[in-house]
């Protein structure tokens, strides 16, 4: 007997799709590969978009420990510019975060296995195989395996960058520096993006082009030649020690799904992968994977074609603006224009924010 609708991964898209489905009284299975959420490569950034996205769900990230953010910093060598946020965001780390959606999703009734992962799909068979062996068949299939590609339904991109994160410790010098903003440090071909967590230690996030990462020849050398490019982004590290980094490869920012097939959502980065200095990548995660569910509760698994096509066209100018200013931070030339422009009108670096939502408001 197939399942009504099988979710492939317990991130934010996941997550926000199995607990739209379960309160709605469809028992949805959702496979999750880890045992426990971990960390994750993200800056932990939550936009106004996602905090009201949590509301509808059910979350309140304030109770979680959330940090209020409402300013953001632009660092660039020794230029640096500070603009309000459009409304109030937050910061609050990814393990936090997922660890109370995928729970949320259990207590509305949705059925999750964890520490087992999807190995393949077969999208016209509307069938999974999963690590140890077992084939879910479904009648709508949530594909929400964010950052990792599923064989049978790869994304296909040819430019991609490389994302790393790591946690620096509770220090009284970056809790003053970093208190209700976000900052971001740009460089050639990437930024830093830093902010406080709900235990007072720094997420810092690195995002680089993959041919910067290899022309470096890893991470060390490029640690190493950011120190010297970004000399305020090594003072924040300064007594850190060396960083732990967890990385993910192949990033491919700007992708959109156009089309999927009937019964085949694609959620999340599965849906579109919006420039992470943007930090709209978890709100556009929590809005897809809800708004799917909502269509396939209203329309059955036909609905998914129609869906992915309006998400498609719901991404298109957010992330056309993401792209085009993560193009013009990586260059030396537009970066600098685009500070001399932030430092003279704040409120330019205020509209960009708020440009780059897929849910305006
Ligand atoms: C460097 C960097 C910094 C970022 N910073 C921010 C930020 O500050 N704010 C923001 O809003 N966005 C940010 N983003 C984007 C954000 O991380 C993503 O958009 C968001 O995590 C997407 O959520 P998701 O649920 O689609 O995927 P993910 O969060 O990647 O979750 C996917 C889940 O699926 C599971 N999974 C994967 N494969 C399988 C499988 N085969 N079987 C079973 N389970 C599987 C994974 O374990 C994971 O739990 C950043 C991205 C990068 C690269």
């Amino acid at each position: 007997m197939p399942v009504p609708a099988l979710i492939i991964g317990g991130g934010p898209a996941g997550s926000a799709a199995a607990i739209t489905l379960a309160r709605a009284g469809l028992k949805p299975r959702l496979v999750e590969r880890h045992m426990v959420p971990p960390r994750g490569v993200c800056g932990g950034f939550l936009g106004w978009d996602a905090l009201t996205a949590l509301k509808d769900l059910g979350i309140d990230p304030w109770a979680l420990g959330a940090r209020p953010i409402t300013r953001f910093r632009l660092i660039a060598r020794d230029r640096t510019v500070m603009a309000d946020l459009p409304a109030k965001a937050a910061g609050l780390s990814r393990k936090t975060l997922d660890s109370a959606l995928i729970d949320a999703a259990i207590a509305a009734g949705a059925d999750v296995t964890r520490g087992q992962a999807a190995r393949a799909i077969d999208p016209l068979a509307r069938t999974v195989r999963l690590d140890d062996g077992e084939i879910i068949a479904a009648n709508a299939i949530f594909l929400a395996t964010g950052k990792h590609e599923m064989r049978g339904l790869a994304r296909q991109f040819t430019h991609s960058s490389v994302g790393l994160r790591a946690s620096l410790p509770p220090s009284p010098a970056r809790s003053e520096a970093l208190a209700g903003l976000v900052e971001l440090h740009l460089f050639d071909h990437g930024y830093a993006g830093l902010l406080l967590q709900e235990d007072g230690s720094t997420n810092l996030c690195l995002s680089i082009s993959s041919d910067r990462l290899s022309r470096a020849g890893g991470i060390a050398p490029l640690l190493a030649e950011l120190m010297s490019e970004a000399p305020a982004l090594a003072a924040r590290m300064d007594d850190a020690g060396p960083p732990h980094f967890e990385a993910i490869a192949g990033v491919p920012y700007g992708w959109r799904a156009r089309e999927s097939d009937d019964g085949i959502f694609r959620i999340g980065d599965q849906a579109a992968v919006i420039a992470s200095l943007a930090g709209d990548g978890i709100a556009i995660a929590l809005t897809s994977g809800a708004s799917a569910a909502r269509a396939m509760l209203d329309g059955g698994g036909g609905a998914a074609p129609g869906w992915q096509r309006s998400m498609n066209r719901q991404c298109r100018r957010p992330l056309s603006i993401a792209e085009m200013l993560r193009h013009g931070a990586a260059l030396p030339l537009p970066r600098r224009a685009m500070m001399a422009l932030v430092r003279r009108v704040p409120q330019l670096g205020t509209r960009a924010a708020a440009l780059t939502r897929i849910v305006r408001g």
